[in-house]
């Protein structure tokens, strides 16, 4: 098993996690920091309903997913994987954003294997379907969900996703940690590989 299938999350996981929140700041009249992002529903931390919110994203949605941040070393390190592995997206992203999404992979110069737009949370299933080896991700309850389906993850580090960890789940800080992470599984399993 020299090739992993490695499972990829897109907000918060190659972007930067706050991104959203200077124009979210902007149109709910709000002051929040990256220190106040606890938990992942947002509308709760803005003080507004979830509709409220849903609207917000249907108005400007598009244009953030555009203007994203990406992660330091997200491209160099996913690149570098893509070269060895096979790279799946995974994300919860509506279909309705695919086409963002691309031009966003594209203007970072990221590669990948293939890229699923599921439009909710419930990623087990695909990544069942793409045999996943290993899933990146920062969102606390898919990790569990994952890691509870017997996925290994590698959740990164956010300000909301702080709760404690089960045995196949690795809170990381950098994608240099990350590549490490994957090198020396890859290692391993080489000399797993010749050892049989
Ligand atoms: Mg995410």
């Amino acid at each position: 098993m020299g090739i992993l299938n490695i499972c990829i999350d897109i907000d918060g996981t190659i972007t930067e996690p706050y991104y959203w929140l200077s124009l979210a700041n902007q149109y709910f009249n709000t002051q929040l920091k990256p220190k106040d992002v606890t938990i992942y529903e947002i509308h709760k931390l803005l003080g507004v309903e979830e509709y409220e919110y849903d609207q917000f994203y249907y108005l400007f949605g598009e244009l953030l997913h555009k203007e994203a941040m990406i992660r330091s070393g997200a491209k160099a390190i996913i690149n570098e994987l893509y070269n060895h592995h096979l790279v799946h997206f995974v994300t919860a992203r509506q279909e309705i954003m695919r086409a963002v999404t691309l031009e966003w992979l594209a203007n970072h110069q990221i590669p990948m294997d293939s890229i699923t737009m599921l439009g909710s949370n419930e990623k087990a299933q695909q990544a069942k379907a793409l045999g996943c080896d290993i899933f990146i991700e920062d969102r606390y309850e898919n990790a569990i969900q994952l890691s509870q389906a017997g996925f290994d993850v590698l959740l990164f580090d956010c300000n909301y996703n702080k709760g404690a960890l089960p045995a196949n789940v690795t809170r990381v800080r950098t994608w240099v940690q990350i590549e490490k992470i994957i090198q020396n599984r890859f290692f391993i399993n080489n000399k797993l590989d010749i050892a049989l």
